[in-house]
């Protein structure tokens, strides 16, 4: 583009006009890229490509199971996903092996883009893939915890009992009936009641659980709208 010289691709320009000015700061000959950004860039033969980064054995390792360059700070937590970054974001949908954005890896071993998972976590706290907590819930339990205690069942609903299954821990256990939350015993409420699941697939069958589920909603919401209007006209 300086001289107009056809020459081998290099990453200095071999014309005498020219006379062997630097072609691009970085240059990686498999992958044939140039670069003039300020930002280190390294080449990985088992990638096969280059990453934005200092090096391998510096901020870079790679990881044979993963088969892919994993942070060297991480390195020794991270949880081997087979293949894990052959796959696309579950945001966005972008490749991830070859994003030159940055990924991380969530606790539960699933890849996402950083800035994606940014913007996720404004309005869900639950892993995209696989519905796991996405890091420490315990503050937002605790909440839960007052708010139950504050807003109890109607007292014939008091000891009903459902069965719910822990995103978290992955059990099936029985926890205290609520129209909201439901609380693990591993202390999650990051869970979904199965016997509710249960009904909505009956819905083309017999309905009569999903039905009845339904009705007993209502009955409950019209209660509810009772006393609350009685409590007002008394
Ligand atoms: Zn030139
Ligand atoms: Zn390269
Ligand atoms: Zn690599
Ligand atoms: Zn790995
Ligand atoms: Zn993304
Ligand atoms: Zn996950
Ligand atoms: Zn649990």
């Amino acid at each position: 583009m300086h001289c107009s010289t056809v020459q081998p691709v290099g990453q200095f320009c071999q014309s005498e006009v020219c006379n062997g000015r630097k072609l691009g700061k970085y240059y990686c000959e498999p992958c044939r890229l140039f670069s003039d950004t300020d930002e280190p860039i390294f080449h990985c033969k088992d990638c096969g490509l280059c990453r934005m980064g200092r090096g391998l054995g510096i901020d870079y390792t790679h990881c044979h199971k993963c088969d892919s360059c994993v942070e060297a700070r991480i390195f020794d937590d991270h949880i081997c996903l087979e293949n894990g970054l052959h796959s696309n974001c579950p945001i966005c949908a972008e490749d991830m092996f070859t994003s030159t954005d940055a990924v991380c890896i969530l606790d539960c071993g699933h890849y996402i883009h950083e800035r994606c998972l940014d913007e996720y976590i404004m309005h869900d706290y639950k892993c995209p893939i696989c519905l796991k907590s996405i890091g420490d819930m315990s503050h937002r339990w605790t909440q839960l915890d007052a708010y139950l205690a504050r807003n109890p069942m109607p007292e014939e609903y008091a000891n009903k009992m459902t069965t719910i299954a822990c995103h978290d821990c992955g059990n099936k256990t029985q926890a205290q009936s609520h129209f909201l939350y439901h609380k693990c015993n591993c202390g999650s409420y990051n869970t979904t009641e199965v016997s509710f699941e249960k009904a909505l697939e009956v819905v083309d069958g017999s309905s009569t659980t999903l039905e009845r589920s339904l009705s007993q909603l209502s009955a409950f919401t019209m209660e509810r709208t009772l006393s609350a209007l009685s409590a007002v006209s008394a």
